[in-house]
């Protein structure tokens, strides 16, 4: 219904993934979507400096659970989500007593160490590698860009991997610190090695702001892309929600092309911020613009 809707504005930029798993036929709507995907390709092709902005759509594809789907961790847990939103404020009241209770109980994410990027990662990895692709910012904290060879990533919520000092911003790779060791030597919390002060997770907690850096990098990249590739988000979580909107205000006055790949229409189809959406698996889409890119540079 949303996609009449949409056509009968005049949205023309709405296509499916063709269902191949069956005897569908190849309808009107799959050509559609093989004209999407091209014409991502030759516009990434052309651009000068294109970004990604990716979020919980690209990460439920490696089978991590997402927050606020249907199956989602605070869906099904809203003790665990009332939890989260005091995370903060308890770390700042006691960072020891948070770190004890951190360690000694079990990610409501699971083992991430343990989880692989998928051919969405990798696609975006790959159009890095080929100089089409200058930039991710991300909401996940799962560190799977990394993981999948992106070298030029801003993790927006904060990294998994990585202990950030509460006092000057330095950032630890976690493997670093034998926080195991420091909790049962009674030596936690962690402290920073340049001025001592307490270390925290690099994920940004609710009610924490974004650290500095990181806002500040990624406002600079929605301000100077000429093409926004939007990945499994429908960026509804502000301050990140402002990223797709700047860009959009910048092509008031010079081309910014913005381009979604989510598994349904999003306020940024709807709001037109977006110039066309492919709808499906980005595990699926991303690595099939990536093909299309290959035809036409080698
Ligand atoms: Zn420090």
């Amino acid at each position: 219904m949303e996609i009449n809707k949409l056509l009968c504005r005049g949205y023309q930029g709405i296509a499916r993934v063709p269902d191949l798993s069956g005897l569908s036929q190849w309808t009107e709507e799959d050509k559609k979507m093989e004209d999407l995907i091209q014409r991502t390709a030759e516009q990434l092709i052309k651009s000068k400096h294109a970004i990604t902005l990716t979020g919980a759509g690209i990460s439920t594809e490696s089978g991590i659970r997402d927050f606020r789907g249907p199956d989602g961790i605070w869906t099904k847990n809203p003790e665990a989500e009332r939890k989260a939103y005091q995370s903060y404020a308890r770390f700042q009241e006691n960072p020891k007593e948070f770190w004890i209770e951190t360690i000694s109980s079990a990610s409501l994410l699971g083992d991430l160490a343990k989880v692989a990027p998928n051919p969405g990662h990798v696609a975006l990895a790959e159009l890095e590698k080929r100089g089409l692709l200058k930039c991710v910012v991300t909401q996940n904290i799962d560190n799977l860009h990394q993981k999948a060879g992106s070298k030029r990533v801003l993790d927006y919520h904060g990294n998994i991997s990585l202990l950030r000092c509460f006092s000057c911003d330095t950032r630890y790779d976690r493997a670093e610190y034998d926080l195991d060791r420091l909790y049962k030597e009674d030596r936690l919390p962690p402290l920073c090695r340049k001025c001592n002060g307490v270390l925290k997770s690099d994920v940004v907690y609710f009610q924490e702001a974004i650290p500095s850096d990181v806002a500040q990098a990624s406002q600079e990249e929605a301000g100077k892309c000429d093409l926004m590739l939007i990945c499994g988000t429908s960026a509804a979580v502000y301050p990140f929600a402002y990223l797709p909107r700047m860009a959009r205000q910048r092509r008031q006055g010079k081309q910014t092309i913005i381009i979604e790949i989510n598994a349904d229409p999003t306020p940024l189809t709807e709001e037109g911020i977006s110039d066309y959406l492919i709808q499906g698996k980005t595990g699926i889409i991303l690595p099939k613009i990536v093909e299309e890119v290959k035809k036409r540079i080698s």
